[in-house]
């Protein structure tokens, strides 16, 4: 059992030595001071700290200690260089409020990232402001809305699949846009003639994921941007995912007008558990002097912050607090290269092979060749008694993180599987192995499924309360 750093002081255990000269006792809160400046704080040896801190970073999972196939989220491997170079003095160093003229640096590395992005994405523009995905589709969806303002059109509606990420419809209302939902076909694609039958001189926009949630790729593309652009529509491209398509297609040749791209995603900074993560928007020519001010720009001499753009939506936030996640893309993007085309291949490759081997033993409700990822049921094993959740909790007490679940909404029991490029054909088999391992004890004995994780820090918690009513303090 894991005991507080302070039971485990011995009183005259020595590990460092406050003295007055080294020590600003300002920066020690004030309940762990005596009244003469002398500490109340555990007593316990260096090693013995360091061991203390080693045991309960053990109780983590990351992606350093197993697989992580996330589906959706892009739990990639983030190269550890991309850490050394975020942490360089002269970026930790820097001031928000610094000039232009001080942070050349700076504004170049972002300058140049924006090309990069240009170049990956086909969009001609890029703000780097918004901090996360779904922060940058609202600044998508202010764009789409002063856009229809300055051109003097009144559209309401924003079009949205069944199968979209939940932040979609809850940027669009957010900018107080109607929502109509778009069912998807029995091929888990956009249905033409449903959408044809909702656009007309109210849509504003549609906002589409390709590759989908499902990690189908909706062949039609083409044809759907044609019919809004005809109906005098925007296109919207949630790029959280580019992992799928880098090198090989892009959201411009798609037809895209707007889009965001998760660099905490396919462009490797560690995420989860609330950032700091980025998500920089791209436009086409057209919508160039909508983004949020400053973009950073160059006058052939000087990196500066440009504010001059004619209907600006203003700013997305004040200041570039998440810079490092800025930082850590550009070395991606620099040390991958052209690469980033493997990078998918290998990714799409991965989805493939382990779909493949998986749908002989779990429902695999659009059998199609997927993109970087695949969305299996948990229906035939729900029908004996366990259902996806427990199969999750399961996984876990293999040394796996569970995959996805329940989400896209469209699969009934949905288990969403995302290998990422960065994984060995050794660990794709060791995971697969585990779920068909599973599925026979479904067969075999379903109650005894239900009975995990046994050997995790934390056992089985109650869903609901563990996410409305955290305990967190510690407890014997
Ligand atoms: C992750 C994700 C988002 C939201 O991104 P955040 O950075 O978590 O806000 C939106 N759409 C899709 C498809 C995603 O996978």
């Amino acid at each position: 059992m894991t005991k507080l750093i302070f039971e485990k002081s011995k009183k005259g255990t020595e590990g460092i030595k406050l003295t007055d000269e080294k020590v600003n006792f300002d920066f020690i809160n004030g309940k762990y001071l005596n009244s003469d400046n002398s500490t109340i704080l555990p007593e316990i040896t260096e090693l013995e700290v360091m061991r203390h801190y080693k045991e309960l970073s053990d109780k983590n999972f990351c992606i350093e200690k197993g697989f992580y196939p996330l589906g959706s989220c892009t739990m990639k491997y983030n190269p550890k260089v991309n850490e050394l170079l975020s942490a360089l003095e002269g970026f930790i160093e820097l001031h928000p409020k610094q000039d232009d003229e001080d942070s050349q640096g700076a504004l170049k590395l972002m300058y140049n990232l924006q090309n990069a992005l240009k170049e990956i994405t086909g969009m001609d523009s890029f703000t780097l402001q918004p901090a996360a995905g779904a922060h940058g589709e609202l600044c998508g969806m202010m764009i789409v809305k002063k856009y229809f303002e300055t051109i003097g059109q009144k559209r309401k509606n924003v079009i949205i699949p069944d199968s979209a990420h939940g932040t979609n419809p809850a940027s669009a209302a957010m900018c107080g846009f109607n929502i109509i939902e778009l069912k998807s076909d029995d091929k888990g694609l956009v249905d033409i003639e449903a959408l044809k039958s909702v656009l007309d001189e109210n849509t504003a926009a549609i906002m589409l994921t390709n590759p989908n949630t499902l990690g189908l790729f909706e062949e039609n593309i083409l044809k759907i941007s044609e019919l809004v652009h005809n109906a005098g529509g925007l296109l919207y491209y949630d790029g959280a995912n580019m992992n799928a398509i880098m090198g090989h297609t892009n959201p411009k040749l798609m037809g895209f007008d707007i889009m965001h791209i998760n660099l905490h995603k396919t462009f490797s900074t560690p995420h989860g558990g609330g950032g700091p993560g980025a998500g920089p928007v791209g436009v086409v020519e057209k919508l160039k002097d909508f983004l949020p001010v400053p973009i950073i720009d160059y006058d052939g001499e000087k990196y500066f912050r440009n504010y001059n753009l004619k209907h600006s939506i203003g700013k997305m936030k004040a200041f570039y607090g998440n810079f490092s996640v800025l930082i850590r893309a550009y070395a991606y993007i620099l040390l991958t290269g052209s690469s980033l085309k493997n990078v998918s291949e290998n990714a799409v490759l991965n989805a493939n092979y382990m779909m493949n081997k998986l749908k002989e033993h779990y429902l695999l409700p659009y059998d199609r060749k997927c993109m970087h990822e695949f969305v299996l049921s948990g229906e035939w094993q729900k029908e004996k008694g366990v259902n996806t959740l427990a199969i999750a909790k399961r996984l876990m007490d293999s040394n796996f993180h569970p995959p996805t679940v329940y989400f896209p909404l469209i699969v009934h029991e949905a288990i969403m599987i995302e290998p990422t490029e960065s994984e060995t054909k050794e660990r794709l088999d060791e995971f697969i192995n585990v779920m068909i391992e599973i599925a026979r004890e479904v067969e075999t004995n379903p109650e005894a499924v239900l009975n995990h994780p046994k050997n995790t820090p934390v056992k089985k918690v109650d869903e609901t309360l563990a996410a409305r009513k955290p305990d967190l303090a510690f407890k014997k």
